[in-house]
């Protein structure tokens, strides 16, 4: 194809790429994840640990947020941490601990895949596939996930605009994969006082330019457990699709990014205003 017949022109400054578009598909896609649809009227909640730690932590992790009505359970089992030294995760037997919480709970889930070498056998476990933040321009991962049949949940970059987020996207989808749900995770700007700067304006820019459901996530958007409540709020009032955030059975005492994870009670608690602003805004988040 020429280059300028796989855009869509817009006015925002650039063209988003043919197959992501909106103006190609004018109706909001659903994307399909062990059952659980996101993208339509229904605001779906994907909460869980950061990292599979333990078949305790885990299974009681994810009872708990399931009873508070969390639709998909994350955890990572692959974990990209900024430093060599840092807790890696478990790799198969986390996903292995995942297949078993799904069984136990009933809930679908979603976790990160970092390397072209391990998606046939990350797409053996798992209902959703990540793409992370530092990934999302890592092309031959994401043609390689492109050719899975599994939904995948791209991250935006931290250092991505949204013309770029949407190109990352349009590599999935260009390999015969629809099923791409994008999650705005805050980019970094000169702001310190939070980890990143949550872009909640990236939720109707892209809704607007794609067809593509869009969730956020409000715990790396902030790094910061009291700020995650009032972020999560502010998302699904601005139309995001989803969220996915971190919780965990004792924060202070987990290995990886406890320090913006809610308990398992804090989570209780958001749920049920979420379900208020959602209602507000004549979406809905059902509830156990
Ligand atoms: C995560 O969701 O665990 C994660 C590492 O997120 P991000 O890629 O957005 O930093
Ligand atoms: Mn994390």
């Amino acid at each position: 194809m020429e280059e300028n017949s796989c855009n869509v022109p817009t006015n925002v400054g650039f063209s988003v790429p043919v197959r992501v578009s909106r103006e190609t598909k004018p109706d909001a896609s659903l994307v399909n994840i062990g059952g659980v649809k996101i993208g339509g009227s229904e605001v779906i909640i994907i909460a869980g640990p950061c990292a599979v730690e333990s078949q305790e932590q885990l299974l009681d992790t994810a009872s708990s947020v399931k009873n508070g009505g969390a639709k998909i359970l994350r955890g990572g089992a692959f974990k990209p941490r900024s430093s060599p030294y840092s807790f890696q995760g478990l790799g198969e037997e986390g996903l292995m601990l995942l297949r078993s919480a799904r069984s136990e709970t009933g809930l679908p889930f979603v976790t990160e895949v970092m390397d072209t070498r391990q998606v046939a056998m990350v797409a053996e476990y798992a209902d959703m596939l990540q793409v992370g933040s530092r990934n999302m321009q890592n092309y031959p991962l994401l043609k390689e996930v492109g050719l899975t049949r599994k939904p995948i949940l791209l991250k935006r970059g931290m250092m991505a605009t949204v013309e770029e987020f949407l190109l990352a996207a349009e590599y999935i989808l260009n390999q015969g994969n629809d099923q791409v749900i994008l999650c705005e995770r805050g980019i970094r700007t000169f702001e310190t006082s939070t980890r990143n700067t949550l872009d909640l304006s990236a939720v109707p820019m892209l809704k607007s330019l794609t067809h593509l459901p869009v969730i956020v996530d409000p715990s790396h958007g902030t790094g910061l457990r009291w700020m995650v409540p009032s972020l999560a709020k502010a998302a699904v009032a601005v139309g995001a699709d989803g969220l996915i955030i971190e919780v965990h059975y004792k924060p202070e005492e987990a290995i990886c990014d406890g320090y913006q994870s809610l308990s398992t009670n804090e989570f209780a608690i958001l749920m049920i205003d979420l379900k208020r602003i959602a209602l507000a805004i004549d979406r809905d988040i059902s509830l156990p």
